[in-house]
């Protein structure tokens, strides 16, 4: 589902950014989590993907 909203997007855009996604089994976390909700581990990444930006 696209979205064009650019308001919209500019949160959604956000709220990827701020998430932390587990290496070892790929759950999404919280922004400003330690530790992985699903399996505790500590290797977490920031989410960093750009959507809907193609210009
Ligand atoms: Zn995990």
């Amino acid at each position: 589902m696209p979205i064009t909203d650019p308001v919209l997007l500019k949160i959604v855009e956000n709220r990827l950014l701020n998430k932390l996604v587990c290496r070892k089994c790929g759950a999404r976390n919280p922004p400003g989590a330690v530790k992985c909700r699903r399996c505790r581990s500590r290797n977490l990444r920031p989410k960093k993907k750009r959507i809907g930006v193609k210009k």
